[in-house]
């Protein structure tokens, strides 16, 4: 299905009709001295003037890290924002639903909820595998967003990418694959798709490998029309002047050595802690953390609290039963989490 010429019928009518605000910035973008239009304080001190609300500089230094044309690239308050943009564009409160897998990130829930979107939730397999031909049941006439998060969170693996090709493919829905984790897996992103499909919506996010998580940037990668949406419906100026230069200040600085550093001491902690006698299972991971199946979730997670470590409970988690989730911190973070560990392990038998 040739899904460039499509994607207007899957827009909300009222968002396909909206005349977005047009912010004094939007409207003059020379070079005058004398600023007298958008009701500001004139005395400067540094933020006295509303910020880029399109975010240029950062899109463009985007564009060339990421090898992605500027018209497909999406800035937002962090990736959560896209999402709930993405909730409102899409789907009629009350009417649409959207599908996503499960268990995966809790935000797609919660949005769907604020929107008064159902949310559908399709099981990942045991091994917490993509079901492609499930999640295509799972749509309807109804169905407006499908959510994909590869590395997936909680579970750690990176999707099979021809299983999302398909769902890309046939759903006849916008399909998102969130890739908040991509920077620490080999399986390479699929963004540069955007370009062939226009139902794609590729999320990923400076607040993991590139550290900035305070800074809230977001990024969606999609076609161009989607971008234009998402710039409609957003809060004019959602990304402060001090973010938009902190932002553009830390991409500067490459984070490859400390992404390699975190993915040698996920294999390192992964070794040590799967031979552990109360672990039973410790899963496979593209991501910067572990999911680690235990004999006393709730007991462990206590325990490491007590040690002054907090991990994040997934006990009660679909499919999640037992397990903790730890996030790979510094080497020494990473012994001083594997030394509990040892100290539990002792506990337990004396
Ligand atoms: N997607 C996934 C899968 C996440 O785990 C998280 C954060 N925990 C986010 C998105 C949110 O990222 P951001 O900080 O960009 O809002």
């Amino acid at each position: 299905m040739d899904m460039k010429t499509d994607i207007t019928r899957l827009v909300r009518a009222n968002i396909r009709e909206l005349s977005p605000y047009s912010t004094a910035r939007d409207e003059y973008q020379g070079s005058l001295g004398v600023f007298l239009d958008a009701n500001e304080n004139p005395y400067e001190n540094g933020y006295n003037r509303y910020p880029d609300p399109r975010q240029t500089k950062i899109r463009e230094r985007l564009s060339e890290i990421k090898g992605m044309p500027v018209e497909n690239i999406f800035t937002a308050n962090g990736s959560d924002e896209a999402i709930d943009l993405l909730m409102r564009i899409f789907c009629t409160p009350g009417k649409a639903n959207i599908v996503a897998i499960s268990p995966s990130y809790g935000m797609y829930g919660v949005s769907a909820a604020i929107n008064d979107v159902q949310l559908r939730e399709v099981p990942l397999r045991e091994d917490f595998s993509l079901d492609a031909d499930s999640v295509l049941a799972a749509c309807d006439s109804q169905t407006r967003l499908v959510f994909l998060c590869s590395p997936n969170n909680p579970s750690g693996n990176a999707l099979d990418r021809s299983a999302m090709l398909r769902i890309i493919r046939e759903s006849g829905c916008m399909v998102v694959i969130d890739e908040a984790y991509a920077d620490f897996s080999s399986q390479g992103s699929l963004r540069s798709l955007v370009k062939e499909y226009a139902n794609l919506v590729v999320l990923q996010t400076l607040s993991k490998a590139w550290g900035l998580a305070a800074l809230r940037l977001g990024i969606a990668f999609a076609d161009s029309s989607v971008v234009k949406l998402m710039g409609m419906v957003k809060y004019p100026y959602n990304i402060s002047k001090a973010s938009q230069e902190a932002v553009l200040k830390a991409l500067e600085q490459p984070v490859d050595g400390q992404v390699k550093v975190i993915v040698e001491e996920r294999g390192r902690l992964a070794g040590v802690i799967s031979a552990m006698d109360f672990v039973m299972k410790v899963w496979p991971s593209d991501a910067n953390f572990l999911l680690v199946k235990v004999e006393d979730a709730d007991r462990l997670y206590e325990f490491l609290i007590g040690e002054g470590i907090i991990v994040r409970n997934r006990n009660r988690v679909r499919s999640c039963a037992g397990c903790l989730r730890m996030t790979v911190g510094r080497p020494e973070e990473n012994d001083a989490l594997i030394a509990a560990l040892e100290k539990y392990s002792k506990q337990r038998k004396g």
